[in-house]
């Protein structure tokens, strides 16, 4: 069946939905979401989204622009943080105008608090010198995605966007360089769809579920990145992937660096607070991919907690907080601690491990959403990508928190505004008559497969090996093991087969086809770790501990090649007013 519209939006997390908002009703607009869109990720955000709003203290968009470059281990491009920074505090405004209810101050106004790496001078007269924490992150409770997500779904039903909820996109349709539609299946009924359209955003998350032990979704899959990656388009800086200091042990679920924020704590089995030697100006408020790196040295120095089940850990302690600010501030999290973990977060520390959590790599795009086809920044024309999925680069090596909702609402209404430019001249592609069918094809090798592999086995090998090799310490040992591994489960997948043959709300159909594009965005990611042999942000290669800015002030770009190794090239870091210095904190 082929629907047509002027805009297709794959994805109803909050870039989808903010770039759903910027479409006037006179363009037809349909927005493809694998779940019901208020359940997608962005409604798990916990913590806030920053801007310099300063309405609790002085603070301004460069200070936010540069922690941002700094944050990012000078890898995220300055033009785009330049953007990103200096629009926020529009941004947040105009959320407040749609209706979304944020937390408030003694005045009334948007209340802030502090997150890791937001930081101002110390002293004016030195900006790059000593600095010290300011409060920037605006905030609903630990709900902050929730509202923003159900904000910007009010808002898009007001707009009169066309839902898709609960049909899964499998193809993007490409052809010499543009872009004219995508296949998609209803889950309901496994019918195959076929939208044709003038634009395509692509606004499909991240892909945490590539880890054992990780905050994000079920459906974090990365499936909008392997759909583009299968398209013979790159994927850039794959290899940087952020693992969250504090998810809770075991279970990976986020306790959000708002309870850090809020004066929360890490400590170790002696009650050491540990973060004054990794970072003695902002000590728990550094930056994720530091805190991670000090838990995992922690533990594998003996400074950890050993856990029933012979896995490590270390505590965060809040309890000093009291209860009132916990019930106020904190509901949520302290919640989870206490169903999932049995832990009274008021009287005792929550057990803690870091947990994987954010791609800051993905699908390539200019500061308009416009998808790179190369290095050399050429774009595909039609074709569109904001939020996780997408890779401008304002997050370079590792992202600081709040700054995710943040490049949601900025970047999902710059795609939406660039598209509504593109529109005006724009028609639709001819389709090809074989459009579909090789969608066809794979949902019916599935359904008729006798192969005595099962995907629940693949992905839990896929899970554990990442985890343990290319997780928040890599060598070249591991990524060649890795390597080798990602070889044998891409073999595997091959012969495998699902259980449930029906055609309704078939979950291990979704399942098998959610694996193979975990398998692709794996594979992005271990080869850019194994060919940047450095260390920057989130990317630790023992083997090459420090950073290198000779060599590797360049974005990665990955490129599939059918049963090959993938080919890699280079995109030099955009600097404009900062040049590269040592990180420390
Ligand atoms: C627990 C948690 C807490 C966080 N807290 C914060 C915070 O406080 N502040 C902050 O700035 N950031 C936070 N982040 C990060 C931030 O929430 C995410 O990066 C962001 O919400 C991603 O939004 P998105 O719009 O890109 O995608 P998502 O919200 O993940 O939405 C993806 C959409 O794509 C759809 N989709 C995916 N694949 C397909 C497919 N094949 N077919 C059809 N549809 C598809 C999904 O159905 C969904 O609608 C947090 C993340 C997590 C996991």
């Amino acid at each position: 069946m082929i629907k047509k519209f002027d805009v297709v939006i794959v994805g109803a997390g909050g870039a989808g939905l903010r770039a759903a908002v910027e479409i006037p009703a006179n363009y037809s607009c349909a927005v493809i979401s694998k779940v019901f869109p208020s359940r997608s990720h962005t409604g798990t955000a916990q913590g806030g989204v920053c801007a310099a709003l300063s309405n609790m203290e002085e603070d301004n968009w460069e200070n936010h622009a540069f922690d941002t470059v700094k944050g990012s281990d000078y890898l995220g491009d300055q033009d785009s943080i330049e953007v990103m920074c200096r629009d926020a505090i529009r941004a947040i405004i105009e959320l407040e105008h749609m209706g979304m209810p944020f937390s408030r101050n003694d005045e009334g106004k948007i209340a802030q608090r502090n997150f890791g790496g937001h930081t101002k001078p110390a002293d004016a007269n030195d900006p790059y010198g000593k600095r010290i924490p300011v409060k920037r992150s605006c905030y609903s409770a630990d709900r902050t995605g929730h509202v923003m997500l159900q904000t910007l779904f009010d808002n898009s039903i007001k707009n009169q966007v066309t839902f898709f909820s609960e049909y899964f996109v499998t193809e993007l349709l490409m052809e010499d360089g543009v872009c004219k539609g995508v296949v998609a299946f209803d889950i309901a009924t496994s019918e195959i769809h076929i939208f044709q359209a003038k634009a395509i955003l692509f606004a499909t998350g991240g892909n945490g579920r590539v880890f054992r032990i990780t905050s994000n979704a079920h459906v974090g899959t990365g499936d909008g990145m392997a759909l583009v990656y299968r398209a013979g388009l790159p994927l850039e800086d794959m290899e940087f992937y952020q693992f969250h200091p504090t998810g809770l042990w075991k279970l990976g679920i986020l306790v959000s660096e708002a309870a850090r924020g809020e004066g929360g704590i890490l400590k170790n089995k002696d009650g050491e607070r540990f973060m004054v030697r990794y970072a003695p100006t902002v000590m728990d408020l550094a930056p994720r991919d530091m805190v991670s790196r000090a838990i995992i040295t922690e533990i594998r120095e003996g400074r950890g907690i050993r856990g029933s089940d012979g896995t490590d850990y270390v505590l965060l302690d809040v309890s000093h907080l009291g209860k009132e600010v916990i019930d106020e501030k904190l509901p949520e999290i302290t919640g989870f601690a206490r169903t999932y973990l049995g832990v009274e977060p008021t009287k005792e520390p929550i057990p803690i491990q870091p947990t994987a959590h954010y791609a800051m790599g993905g699908i390539p795009t200019n500061v308009n959403c416009e998808v790179l086809m190369n290095e050399n920044g050429d774009i595909v024309k039609g074709l569109y990508a904001a939020g996780e999925c997408a890779c401008v680069s304002v997050h370079g090596g590792n992202r600081l928190g709040t700054n995710s909702l943040l490049d949601l609402v900025v970047f999902g209404r710059r795609g939406g505004k660039a598209i509504c430019e593109f529109l005006k001249t724009a028609d639709f592609y001819e389709l090809d008559k074989n459009a579909g069918s090789k969608t066809n094809e794979m949902i019916q090798n599935l359904f008729s497969s006798n192969g005595t592999e099962k995907v629940v086995e693949i992905r839990t090998e896929l899970q554990n090996t990442m985890m343990e090799d290319c997780g928040v310490f890599r060598t070249e040992e591991g990524l060649q093991r890795m390597i080798s591994k990602l070889k044998e489960l891409r073999e595997r997948y091959k012969n495998i087969s699902i259980q449930d043959k029906s055609k309704v709300f078939n979950t291990d159909l979704v399942e098998a086809l959610e694996l193979e594009n975990l398998l692709q965005n794996a594979e992005a990611t271990v080869y850019g770790a194994f060919e940047r042999k450095e260390s920057r942000g989130a990317h630790t290669r023992e083997d090459y501990p420090k950073r290198d800015d000779q060599n590797w002030m360049k974005h990665t770009f990955v490129y599939r090649k059918e049963d090959q190794d993938p080919e890699i090239k280079f995109k030099p870091v955009v600097v404009t007013r900062y040049q590269p210095m040592e990180r420390k904190y």
